[in-house]
């Protein structure tokens, strides 16, 4: 070895004994602050260390600081040693707390001194029984009594499976509590947040029976729980007897999230209907989770975190694109699906972006991950409103003309004619009726009739807008309802349409229609019933009178009855 190279490691020698953190002075208020800055931080590589060991070897120079705010170390079969040094410059001894706030350590000790010289330890951590703890809190906390003048060190042992994430702070025991009550309100908005959309969609689901709504409720629950295992607040209040639920539960409940996310997706998003390649992909990644799903608490923890992490990454880009899909497919609920997907996305890309240090660390992008799991889910619950919207409707729409069928039409009538006379407002109602269309069905086959039906259909829909209803009546009879619209106006609509029809270009193909017109003006007609009878009458007299042709109810509906016997008694 050179000089300058023995040199340089003397010298490197002597910064690492030299860079030993400052002890932290406390005030006599001691607001909640990181002690991540004042940590000397020990890897004991092979777990061979005892107590004794580490706190001899003190100087030896093998402890290093922690760099920068975050003491995040990731995965490591090593043990962490960790010491702190707080400083009382004032008389009187100050009551702290030392706090860890990350709560999946699996092995947490804690060694304070004691005035004669000796030490107690905690040991504690969340493979270890919950009442291991000095507090019945969802994470560590340590209180130390740190006499007047004094200068103290603390030793911290980590062991994790998990995350080795040192997340270190020191307060006065007063200031603690108000932070305490903030985190307690916020974590209980959050999770009531969850409850609430649970209970909301099980009464949906009870009263809908659609699949849907139970596979949402699968993936919130679990959802919910993942985070409540993330925040120590699972271990807290559902199973703190239970170390090892503790511990397995988190993979677990990653898969069955996932599992769950896959089926409600996959209907939600009309699947196995839409795209049925993309669908049969998501099946084999579910086939693929059943399974791992089901040893996760069996086996060891990295491994099983880093596959569901993988499939995490691949299902949410399949979920993007069955969303799109779905929505080009037409389907309003996955406007909601991938509002809420994209949130959920951004969220989880802030919390990324956040944990390589691309963005700083505060409140929203440390907590983006789970704000953006609520939004999401909140979202996603808003998608199934739209689904039972669209599951509705479609029982009141014709297929072949895609409008509405005979049963809206009957519902519908008797609605807008009460609600036309209470406004005293006019409405009007064509019933047209294709003309010879047995012959084209005689002539070129049923499956070239229903084209010409659903080219009608599509030619309707293009020329109303809300508030006309447009139904397919019967085979090849429609009924279109004008809201606050005259005699006149509704002459003039059932021309255009008329006119519309005769220059369909279907081929081979010409269809006319006939249409009869009647309107409510001024009380003329005493039910809706007589309406319908009057706009029928007229379509009767079209058909009689040549066909392709509009014809007007009288404005007197005795006239109308009347006329109708008269042209029935003389066909
Ligand atoms: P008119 O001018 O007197 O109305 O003559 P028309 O042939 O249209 O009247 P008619 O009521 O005798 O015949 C209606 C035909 O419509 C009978 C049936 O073959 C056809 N039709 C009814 N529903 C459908 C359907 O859903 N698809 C097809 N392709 N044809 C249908
Ligand atoms: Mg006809
Ligand atoms: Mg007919």
């Amino acid at each position: 070895m050179g000089l300058s190279k023995w040199l340089l490691s003397v010298a490197l020698i002597c910064v690492s004994v030299s860079v030993r953190a400052e002890p932290f002075v406390v005030g006599g208020a001691q607001s909640p602050q990181s002690l991540s800055p004042y940590l000397r931080i020990l890897v004991d590589e092979h777990r061979s260390l005892t107590f004794r060991d580490v706190v001899e070897s003190e100087f030896s120079g093998r402890w290093r600081t922690s760099a920068g705010d975050g003491a995040n170390f990731g995965f490591s079969g090593a043990a962490y040693w960790v010491a702190v040094t707080l400083h009382n410059p004032t008389a009187s001894p100050v009551e702290l707390v030392v706090r860890q706030d990350y709560p999946l350590i699996d092995y947490l000790d804690f060694w304070q001194p004691t005035d004669s010289g000796s030490w107690t330890q905690i040991a504690t951590g969340d493979r270890r029984a919950f009442d291991t703890r000095p507090l019945n809190m969802r994470d560590f906390i340590f209180p130390i009594t740190l006499p007047g003048n004094a200068t103290r060190t603390y030793y911290l042992r980590y062991q994790t499976a998990g995350s080795m994430n040192i997340g270190l702070s020191v307060s006065s025991e007063i200031a603690l509590l108000p932070q305490l009550s903030k985190e307690q309100l916020l974590l209980g908005i959050y999770y009531g947040g969850f409850i609430v959309l649970v209970v909301y969609n099980l009464f949906l689901f009870l009263a809908v029976r659609d699949r849907a709504y139970a596979f949402y409720m699968g993936y919130a629950i679990c959802y919910g729980l993942y985070f409540g295992v993330h925040n120590g607040v699972s271990y807290q209040y559902l199973w703190p007897e239970n170390p090892w639920l503790a511990n397995q539960s988190l993979v677990a409940l990653l898969g069955l999230t996932l599992i769950f996310g896959i089926q409600f997706v996959r209907t939600v998003c009309a699947g196995p209907q839409l795209a049925p390649r993309t669908d049969l992909l998501a099946r084999v990644l579910l086939y693929a989770l059943l399974p791992l799903t089901a040893i996760s608490p069996f086996v060891s923890y990295g491994p099983m975190i880093l596959i569901l992490a993988i499939l995490t990454l691949v299902l949410s880009m399949l979920f993007m694109v069955m969303g799109v899909l779905s929505l080009l497919g037409g389907s309003v609920s996955a406007r909601y699906f991938l509002v809420g997907w994209t949130a959920l996305l951004v969220s989880v890309v802030i919390y990324m972006l956040k944990t390589f240090g691309l963005l700083p660390h505060n409140s929203i992008t440390h907590n983006a991950f789970q704000v953006g799991a609520l939004l999401e889910m909140v979202l996603l619950s808003l998608a199934l409103g739209a689904r039972v919207g669209e599951i509705q409707r479609s029982g009141y729409l014709d297929p072949l003309t895609t409008l509405f069928n005979r049963r809206h039409f009957d519902e519908r009538l008797p609605k807008e004619f009460a609600s036309a006379e209470r406004n005293g407002t006019p409405l009007a109602l064509l019933i047209l009726d294709l003309d010879h269309f047995k012959v084209i069905n005689d002539g070129l086959g049923h499956v070239r009739g229903d084209a010409a039906l659903a080219a009608l259909g599509q030619l309707v829909r293009k020329q109303i807008r809300k508030p006309v209803v447009a139904c397919r009546y019967g085979g090849e009879e429609f009924a279109i309802l004008l809201p606050r619209t005259n005699r006149a106006q509704a002459a003039i609509v059932a021309e255009r349409l008329r006119h519309l029809v005769a220059e369909l270009s279907l081929e081979d193909i010409s269809l006319t229609v006939s249409c009869g017109v009647a309107a409510l003006e001024q009380g003329n007609y005493a039910s809706a019933i007589q309406l319908f009878e009057a706009a029928d009458a007229a379509l009767y007299r079209a058909k009689h009178t040549g066909r392709n042709r509009v014809e007007l109810a009288p404005r007197n509906p005795e006239h109308g009855a009347t006329q109708r016997t008269f042209v029935a008694a003389t066909s």
